[in-house]
């Protein structure tokens, strides 16, 4: 008898691959384990386990296995279905999605580069021989390479002895993030173990009862303790009891109270708050419907105005299937832009949430992935971007997506290129699960879903306190330049109205979806634009270092100072971004607070937490940002947002342009008069008659939806068309041209539906590669895994072409 594993390899290759294992080893192992095994030449590679077989492989022979890394399997039979799902869906290979589903940690080969820890309190001693021979090799030289382990230790197993090193954090996996994403630490105070007893109060006051001072901070700690039954920060009982924090202090030296500081978006809240939520007559009602829907369709669309208290609603839910012991998935798009939210699901359920994301590091992601497949009490509720649709649940029984609309979640680059709102449907259905999307403005997508009664709907079309929705007054900048009303790219009636809120002492947010100065240079004279010797794009200004910058491959050139073409002098820069409008608002307010929100300003450590937080506590008066303002704030002294120009977001060679439009300047809306009164946008537009302005304007997500579904149709785009993109990469124009002909012509030949192109897009060339796409249309009626099987078939011939094979090809499949 020959015994086999079938196992994945977290390379680009389709198939998976056949390794032989001895009869003890078969017996032991289970699918789901991981194997270290040779692979090539000489590389090794951590394989997952997808079946054990005693089918002899036809065309090669079988090597062995090194070594069986797992004692119990680490990668549920449901993890391998759904990574099978998504590598057919999403056109891409198996070892693909196995390679980006896992923790680094989880995925050791031969280039991987291990550090050693300066902060490991291990002594020589406490290590085994070869766990101390490669403590020694790291004394010398402080990374090495897996490989280099193997030549250490001679031998082809040393996966369980790294392990064993991470385990006892002697050593770490180098990451590949350079910077971390940090949470902020908080400082606070508990009382001392021993007055923790039911006399403890008592003990207290007659030991304090010489310093009124100090017996009044304690009466607080108790009181503050009883009313909120949660951790107390230093700050704030400093606050409430009128106090100084040298009253803590001293209170700490008598051993009475004890710090400790917490992260402020982490985990480890200690006990949930028990803030008892009260929702508003509609809440309930939208609760019920949800809970309603949820019993006869597996979705249901949450559609409710921005502020209308979703996520008090979700917090409900949630409650309720956790109470009946299932493990939720709470879906964001983003987890930096999202901190606001994070915070209070994590205030709200304490303990009990993990959070999971790709900033995090290497252990913490190891950490939750644990906890999950343990079904640990800390990761009831896991709050996660797209990535964590590959988490080891185990009986997953909600899923939440949170803005579903947004593009984030469809993943650009690399493959896997799958979407995370649609992969966690299939997620929940291998489980069992129900899943709610959430949004003030659904995609089409989702919508259609909805009215087709595949997807159960409901909808909340009220703000919680009953404030209206704001008024959206529209600006028509053609006019107000005619008429000199236009001070730089403020209009008066803006500058109006800023002034009306500044002296009410609200904030004002300004929108701006273009970062920078000015995106382009022109010259006067002859009309040169400078443009991107890589890439077939004009150079974005950025005043601030005064230099020109390509934002496709980060190019950087000094501002020159004549024309290039003509040596004119006269260079003007044409439209504005985020900098010239916090410029402008500099000299219009130089009194006044002013920051900016953009790719530029956040990129630093914290930058973006440090904005939010300072916008919070009162510190800016005015931010002026790009789409980032877009999501999900909730700032209560906001009652005034302006759009510099609604324009530029109208105009994109893109089907979703409109679509997109609508949902960001209805966003943005949205962060204005969210409690307590009516807010007012400010929209300035050349375009005021244009449908999409007048459908926000009036709050017309039907019309919008009818419209775009109209062209949709006629145009033949989702959601009545599957869309596959196929993107050609090659640094010759004639051999990607002639390549591309070919593709398209066999394409179209051999499937007989729409195929596009081979289409030069808007920008054909970036980083030096020239760039032709593809695009095929799949009709509702036909079969969408027989047409994507033959779509890889015609790629697979196209591969077998000698003078084509160094043109790279991306399928992208329901592209955004
Ligand atoms: P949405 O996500 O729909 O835009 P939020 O959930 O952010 O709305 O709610 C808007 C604001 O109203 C938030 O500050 C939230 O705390 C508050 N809110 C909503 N529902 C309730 C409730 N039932 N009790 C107390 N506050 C609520
Ligand atoms: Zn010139
Ligand atoms: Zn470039």
């Amino acid at each position: 008898m020959n015994y086999f594993v079938e196992v994945i390899v977290p390379l680009a290759l389709d198939p998976t691959f056949t390794y032989a294992v001895s009869e003890a080893e078969y017996e032991f192992i289970q699918v789901g384990m991981r194997v270290a095994v040779p692979f090539g030449r000489s590389k090794v590679y951590t394989a997952v386990v997808i079946e054990r077989h005693n089918r002899i492989p036809q065309y090669y022979e079988a090597k062995e296995i090194n070594e069986i890394i797992d004692l119990t399997p680490v990668v549920t039979e449901k993890q391998i279905a759904l990574w099978k799902w998504i590598a057919d869906y999403y056109m891409c290979t198996i070892g693909d999605v196995y390679k980006s589903a896992m923790p680094s940690q989880l995925l050791l080969e031969s280039e991987t580069l291990i550090q050693y820890n300066p902060t490991s309190k291990i002594t020589p001693d406490e290590l085994d021989d070869a766990e101390y021979l490669i403590y020694e090799a790291l004394q010398v030289q402080s990374i090495l390479k897996v490989e280099e382990i193997i030549a250490v230790l001679n031998r082809k197993k040393v996966f369980p002895v790294i392990n064993s090193l991470l385990e006892k954090k002697v050593i770490f996996l180098q990451e590949e993030m350079v910077e971390k994403y940090k949470p902020k630490q908080i400082r606070y105070v508990k009382l001392a173990e021993q007055y923790l007893a039911e006399n403890g109060l008592a003990d207290l006051m007659e030991i304090v009862s010489r310093s009124e001072k100090q017996r009044e901070m304690i009466l607080k700690y108790f009181q503050l303790q009883a009313v909120h039954k949660k951790p107390i920060t230093v700050k704030q009982l400093v606050e409430e009891s009128e106090s100084t924090s040298a009253v803590v202090k001293t209170l700490i030296d008598k051993e009475i109270f004890e710090d400790y500081y917490l992260n402020q978006d982490r985990v480890i809240f200690g006990d949930a708050s028990q803030d008892i939520i009260e929702l508003s007559d509609e809440q309930s009602k939208a609760l019920w419907e949800i809970g309603q829907s949820l019993e006869t369709k597996d979705v249901t669309l949450l559609h409710g105005v921005t502020a209308s208290g979703k996520t008090e609603i979700y917090i409900k839910l949630i409650e309720k299937y956790i109470a009946e012991g299932g493990q939720v998935l709470f879906l964001l798009p983003e987890i930096g832009l999202s901190t606001q939210l994070v915070m209070r699901l994590t205030s709200y359920f304490g303990n009990e949430v993990a959070v999971y994301n790709s900033k995090y590091s290497h252990n913490e992601r190891l950490e939750v992935w644990d906890q999950v497949l343990n079904q640990s009490e800390k990761a009831k509720v896991i709050i996660g971007t797209r990535l964590s649709v590959f988490l080891p649940f185990q009986n997953l029984q909600l899923v939440v997506v949170d803005e579903e609309h947004e593009g984030n979640y469809k993943q650009h680059d690399p493959a896997p290129r799958y979407h995370g709102r649609d992969s966690a449907i299939i997620l929940a259905k291998q489980h069992g699960a129900k899943v709610v999307l959430g949004s003030a403005t659904p995609s089409l997508e989702t919508y259609y879903n909805a009215t087709q009664g595949k997807y159960g709907l409901v909808e909340l079309t009220k703000r919680y306190t009953n404030v209206v929705l704001p008024e959206v007054v529209l600006v028509d900048v053609k006019d107000k330049y005619k008429r000199k009303q236009m001070t730089g790219h403020f209009s008066d009636y803006l500058i109006d109205e800023i002034n009306m809120a500044l002296s009410l002492e609200e904030q004002v947010i300004l929108f701006q979806n273009r970062r920078g100065f000015s995106p382009v240079v022109e010259c006067m004279t002859c009309g040169a634009v400078p443009e991107c010797p890589h890439c077939d794009v004009s150079l974005t200004y950025h005043k601030y270092k005064n230099e020109l910058r390509c934002h496709y491959c980060g190019f950087t050139l000094p501002m020159p100072k004549q024309c290039f073409r003509c040596h004119s002098v006269d260079l003007n820069t044409k439209g504005f971004g985020t900098e010239q409008v916090e410029e402008e608002l500099k000299e219009l307010y130089p009194n006044k607070r002013i920051a900016r929100m953009d790719q530029d300003t956040t990129r630093g450590k914290f930058g973006f937490e440090k904005l939010v937080e300072a916008f919070q506590a009162r510190q800016i008066d005015i931010l002026v940002g790009t789409q980032m303002l877009a999501k999900g704030f909730d700032f209560d002294n906001v009652n005034l947002v302006g759009i510099m120009n609604a324009d530029n977001s109208l105009y994109h060679p893109d089907f979703r342009a409109h679509e997109r439009a609508y949902q960001m300047m209805t966003q943005v809306a949205g962060r204005a008069g969210r409690k307590e009164k009516k807010g007012k946008v400010v929209i300035q537009t050349f375009n005021p008659y244009h449908n999409i302005i007048q459908q926000v304007t009036t709050y017309d997500y039907m019309g919008m939806y009818k419209e775009q579904m109209y062209e949709r149709y006629n145009f033949k785009y989702p959601p009545f068309y599957r869309l596959v993109k196929l993107t050609l990469r090659h640094k010759e124009f004639e051999k990607l041209k002639e390549a591309s002909f070919w593709l398209y012509n066999n394409l179209k030949e051999q499937l007989g539906i729409p195929v596009l192109g081979p289409e030069e897009p808007a920008i054909n060339r970036i980083r030096n590669q020239y760039i032709r796409v593809i695009l095929i249309k799949i009709p509702q009626n036909v079969p969408l895994v027989k047409t994507k099987e033959n779509v890889r078939r015609i790629l697979k011939s196209f591969e077998t072409i000698g003078a084509y094979r160094s043109v790279k090809v991306v399928a992208n499949v329901d592209f955004y």
